[in-house]
């Protein structure tokens, strides 16, 4: 069963939509320091008002833990909102009422009230069972925004039917954050790229000594398992290492005791460049090493660049990728930077989230 889109909804002249939006804006002493989350769901309110739907949005902000806390309140989005798409309706914080996390019924019944539709845009949110994702559905002729659509289509294109060469460019900080995705990528990429934090355990896996690096010995089998597996897995070759008297040095695979291993080194960055300049589709996530040290950023720079030259269909997920990649001004040279970490990393792994599931419900039932 396919997703429901805006157009399945219609007509919508003088009904009130109730709109899921992800508005979980950086903030600063209360002000705004990045709207591009409220900019990036206007393609969605602004045909929803164009149909003649008025416009009711809920989103979550920050982490207030299920009570009102002041800091997170929404009346700073409201403020941009209103700028940006007068007359559009604003709720206060979903998580303000510990019923949006519970899924509780009696919170549902509250956002539903006086609705006649529900439209789900908030890819960043989909992964989770929440009143605001898997409610309204349950009740309400529902469909997926434009963002949803989108990140949806390009996701599952990725995952189903990829140009080849496909490589996979994986870092970050842990295997065993990441190995959900890593046994879901392996079924489906020509080769995979492994950097960051987590190359360590590989490489300690392989048998070289990796000094004071991250490792996590209770995963060494499970990438020993990877390593069997037959998909191409390529592991650094060289190593940007952090002596314990401060020296930063280049190592090969082996580095001496009280060395920390920080950022993948010159030659790696040049082979995984190489690789992904010859893919055809490309996915990366995760940093290649501590980037936010610019001692260690050189290695998750040239990924980045490679992957912005890259004439492939590039798609970047995670929350540190996408912002390595703003921060080196490169955002708009990838085909895809998808908004949801999280949510991204667990629809390539299962094909499929809980807001989804509840958005084909809800068109199945009306069908
Ligand atoms: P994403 O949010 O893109 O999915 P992760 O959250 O998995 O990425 O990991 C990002 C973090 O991993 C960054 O803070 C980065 O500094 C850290 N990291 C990368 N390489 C290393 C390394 N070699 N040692 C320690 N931390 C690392
Ligand atoms: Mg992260």
């Amino acid at each position: 069963m396919k997703l429901p889109v805006l157009e399945d909804l219609l007509p919508l002249d003088g009904r009130r939509v109730l709109l899921r939006a992800d508005f979980n804006v950086p903030l600063e002493d209360g002000r705004i320091t990045d709207d591009f989350r409220i900019r990036a769901a206007l393609p969605t309110i602004n045909w929803l008002l164009d149909h003649g739907a008025h416009v009711t949005a809920c989103s979550h902000l920050g982490r207030p833990k299920g009570k009102p806390d002041p800091r997170y309140s929404t009346a700073p989005v409201r403020a941009r909102l209103a700028e940006l798409a007068p007359g559009v309706e604003l709720m206060e914080n979903l998580r303000f009422d510990p019923g949006e996390e519970a899924d509780a019924p009696e919170f549902v019944a509250r956002l539903v009230a006086g609705q006649d539709a529900y439209v789900d845009d908030a890819f960043g949110a989909v992964h989770r069972a929440h009143a605001s994702i898997v409610g309204p559905p349950r009740t309400l002729p529902s469909a997926a925004g434009r963002l949803l659509q989108h990140e949806v289509e390009v996701l599952s294109e990725m995952r189903e039917d990829p140009k080849r060469p496909f490589v996979a460019v994986l870092g970050g900080a842990k295997v065993s954050d990441k190995i959900g995705v890593i046994d879901a990528l392996m079924k489906v990429v020509d080769s995979l790229a492994i950097g960051g934090g987590m190359c360590f355990t590989f490489l300690a896996a392989q048998g070289a000594t990796i000094g004071d690096s991250l490792f996590e010995l209770d995963q060494v089998d499970v990438c020993r398992r990877l390593l069997d597996e037959g998909t191409a897995i390529h592991l650094p070759e060289d190593i940007v290492g952090l002596g314990a008297d401060g020296t930063v040095a280049t190592y090969g695979t082996n580095l001496p005791p009280g060395v920390k291993g920080l950022d993948i080194g010159p030659g790696t960055a040049a082979a995984f460049a190489d690789l992904v300049a010859e893919a055809r589709t490309v996915f990366w996530n995760g940093p290649m090493g501590l980037f936010e040290d610019d001692r260690f950023a050189a290695g998750t720079r040239t990924v980045a660049d490679a992957v912005a030259a890259s004439r492939a269909f590039t798609v970047v997920g995670g929350g540190d990728s996408a912002a390595a990649l703003a921060e080196f001004g490169l955002a708009d040279d990838v085909d895809h930077v998808s908004t949801g970490g999280g949510a991204s990393l667990e629809f390539l792994e299962l094909g499929d989230l809980p807001g989804l599931e509840a958005l084909r419900q809800a068109a199945a039932r009306g069908a």
